[in-house]
């Protein structure tokens, strides 16, 4: 913004001036940069010690034992750590990075990092590079301000951190500066999970042991781990800056709390898989660029529904590395986003009115064996009967999970963000339903009902018409895009994630889920092989029994529809709107049953799970009450005045030369009018935080009154202030607009 401006435009208007005017050349990442060249596989995962560099730097005895360690999930050998140490920091040193830090998911959805220099001094004083086994392995950051919902009372600040030898080390760039991040878990004194990863990890594995444990029953040998894949799709907005920057909700609360919808909105469906602006476009060429050299397997880039929102999506990967690379793409968005006068925004509904941004997050389980069944899909239909009946088990198991744990897969996606997104018209539903297509739903009856139930596995699935399950996978295309879980011809797709999440809680849960139900079929099967001799035709039976009791979480309808709340209500279903409702699942009997039960989370590890995120909730409540409240004070309430005060002039002059015809008299009444209200609903409003603020010794019920009371006085608020927007002169309002954030000039 120029700074000879005349003082009687508006700085909104000046900074719109400032954003149309600009020369910046849109340029995207510069070829040469940082040893990168043209074609991305030259470069890919250069920041990363991977499995390539491993190779490339360990003797070959401590890479086979590191790889092995990641290969079957396992800890890292402690007398190879000093060697993997040594080739880390000569490493990281050839990429530049000074520094170290151990890199980790607090439970603040963000990550976590405090830098160590690998500076030291040796016995003369002379300075050298340092970086050890223990450093490597273990670190003690003073933990005592992350959120640990009870576990560890601050006095007592012991925590510490631990290398995930799964998950690569990387040299970050930021600022110039490169430091070696070591993604960890965060654990306390006596290994109480404080983050979000040792859940995760825990899951992945008792998934892993409860799927093999099948599989063996199944007779498929050789199996030595069973991890699950991931693909998160990352929608976002992408606006300018200086819009960004002047709006005090957008700063706070990464949301906008008041601001009237524009006359063009997402209607006429122009962006959608529309170019990309050519700002936009360098702006993300560079971000991909930055996540390529971090080994993030990005491959899809699109327009999104909304305008300025987009998409980018990763070759999946296994979940942990799938999370922390998620992790990443947050963050680089944010970084890069910067450097190009842009503001990346991932939360779920930063624009009232417009589609939010969710996180698709594509799941399945995969196979690691020393044979053939290396790699393999479980959700993948086979060829052969007896492929399909592995495949129809594991089918009918997250069904199971997801029927039995309906309400604690809503609690893994209960934020204060994705509340807006829930429920209303473009997102998932808060209901949670399984989507199946039509071929699966057809076989799935046919199973049920019996058909061909008298003859043995093989010749029941032949009867069925398996052979033609292959081609679900292309036949995708009657995709129900309402459903929040759909089955996508060979991975489920959960939809009702929210896009500013940490994805590795709703993962948590869902594992968990399905490993206490494939624990449930491994009984059932095994009770029923004592009337049942051959193995496929026992698990058929429990196949079919699992089939028809989870018949109530199938829907293949418009999940946005009135009939579908009704409809799921009579099917039992659980309808959990606000996040509150849904956090409050994690209270419950079968959140103990599964996650306790499960050894995913101890029961105080539970419980504080249940209070961290309870507490967010409230923060970010407040936050945008008290946010929202300052902007009525010092924005809307002083523009609508000045407003009036100018019609009042404005009347006077003309009353004063004998006009008769006198409109702004009217118009400032309906000013006064709309801000009178709007002085009373703010009122209303400060009255209702200060209640919820004195319940702070009740965390449960603050949030429910947060949640029933406080958004519908915080809509009111917003309706008068929009309803303010529409009416007082543009060159009086502060406030950058809807079309002017979403539309760049
Ligand atoms: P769509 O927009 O049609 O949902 P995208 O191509 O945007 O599809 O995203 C699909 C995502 O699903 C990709 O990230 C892809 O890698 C991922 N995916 C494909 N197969 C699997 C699988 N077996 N397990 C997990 N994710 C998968
Ligand atoms: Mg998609």
């Amino acid at each position: 913004m120029s700074s000879d401006a005349p003082s009687s435009l508006s700085s909104r208007k000046a900074v719109l001036g400032a954003i149309a005017a600009s020369t910046a050349r849109p340029h995207g990442p510069s070829a040469s940069s940082n040893g990168t060249s043209a074609s991305i596989s030259d470069y890919f995962g250069i920041n990363t010690f991977g499995v390539r560099q491993m190779r490339a730097k360990l003797p070959r005895h401590a890479y086979e034992k590191l790889v092995s360690a990641i290969r079957h999930g396992k800890k890292l050998d402690i007398d190879i750590a000093p060697t993997v140490a040594q080739a880390i920091k000569e490493w990281a040193m050839s990429r530049g990075a000074t520094h170290f830090t151990h890199w980790f998911l607090p439970q603040t959805g963000l990550t976590a990092e405090k830098h160590d220099a690998f500076l030291t001094f040796d016995e003369n004083g002379q300075p050298i590079e340092q970086f050890s086994a223990a450093q490597l392995i273990q670190s003690e950051p003073d933990a005592s301000s992350f959120p640990s919902g009870g576990l560890r009372a601050t006095w007592e600040a012991r925590g510490y951190t631990a290398w995930n030898p799964a998950s690569p080390v990387f040299v970050f760039e930021s600022g110039g500066s490169r430091t070696l991040c070591v993604p960890s878990v965060f654990i306390g004194y006596n290994g109480e999970a404080l983050d979000e990863m040792t859940p995760l990890l825990r899951s992945s594995d008792v998934l892993s042991a409860k799927a093999m444990e099948l599989l063996e029953i199944l007779g498929d040998k050789g199996v030595y781990r069973v991890y699950t894949t991931l693909g998160p799709e990352q929608e976002y907005f992408l606006i300018d800056r200086a819009h960004f920057a002047m709006r005090p909700d957008l700063v706070m609360a990464n949301r906008t709390l008041i601001g009237a919808p524009p006359p063009r909105g997402q209607q006429l469906e122009d962006h959608y898989f529309g170019g990309i602006p050519e700002r936009t476009q360098a702006c993300i060429a560079e971000v991909e660029h930055e996540l390529y050299k971090l080994g993030v397997p990005i491959v899809t880039r699109h327009n999104e529904v909304a305008p300025s929102q987009f998409e980018m999506a990763p070759v999946f990967e296994e979940t942990d590395l799938g999370v922390d690379h998620n992790q990443l793409v947050m963050a680089v968005l944010r970084r890069v986003a910067l450097r190009h006068g842009m503001q990346a925004i991932v939360h779920e509904k930063p624009f009232a009115g417009i589609n939010g941004s969710g996180k698709h997050c594509n799941w399945s389980m995969a196979i690691a064996s020393d044979n053939a069944l290396d790699g393999m899909n479980l959700l993948k239909p086979g060829r052969t009967p007896h492929q399909n009946v592995r495949f129809l088990v594991f089918l009918a198991a997250v069904l199971k999970g997801v029927h039995e744990c309906a309400g604690l897969l809503r609690a893994g996606i209960s934020t204060s963000g994705n509340e807006h997104r829930l429920g209303a018209n473009e997102a998932p539903p808060a209901i949670i339903s399984v989507f199946m297509g039509a071929m699966l739903t057809r076989l799935i009856e046919d199973i049920i009902k019996g058909k061909a139930a008298s003859a043995g596995a093989e010749e029941q699935l032949i009867k069925l018409g398996v052979a033609k399950l292959p081609e679900i996978e292309k036949d995708n295309t009657d995709r129900n895009r309402t459903s929040p879980f759909a089955f996508t011809g060979n991975k489920f797709e959960f939809r009702a994630v929210g896009g500013g999440q940490s994805i590795a809680w709703p993962v948590t849960l869902l594992n968990a889920a399905v490993a206490a139900a494939i624990e449930d079929v491994i009984a059932q099967i095994r009770a029923e092989r004592k009337k049942t001799k051959n193995v496929d035709d026992a698990v058929m039976k429990v196949v079919r029994k699992v089939f028809r009791e989870t018949t109530p979480i199938r829907f293949e309808g418009n999940n946005y529809s009135e009939e579908w709340v009704k409809e799921a209500a009579k099917r039992g279903l659980p309808n959990l709107r606000r996040a509150p409702e849904g956090l409050a699942e994690l209270t419950t009997k079968k959140a103990h049953a599964v996650l306790v039960g499960m050894g995913v989370l101890t029961e105080p590890e539970l419980e504080s799970r249940y209070h961290v995120r309870i507490e967010r909730y409230i923060k970010d409540m407040l936050i945008e009450m008290h946010t929202l409240t300052e902007m009525v004070d010092t924005l809307v309430l002083p523009a609508a005045y000045e407003y009036a005060g100018s019609l009042a002039a404005s009347a006077a002059q003309a009353k004063a030369a004998g006009i008769t015809e006198i409109p702004q008299v009217d118009r400032a009444n309906e000013v006064g009018k709309l801000a009178k209200q709007l002085k009373a609903k703010r009122e209303a409003m400060v009255k209702l935080r200060d209640r919820a603020e004195n319940l702070h010794e009740a965390p449960t019920k603050a949030a429910m009154l947060l949640t029933k009371e406080g958004a519908d006085i915080m809509a009111d608020v917003r309706a008068a202030c929009d309803a303010l927007e529409l009416l007082v002169a543009d060159d009086a309002w502060p406030l950058p607009k809807y079309r002017e954030m979403l539309f760049p000039v």
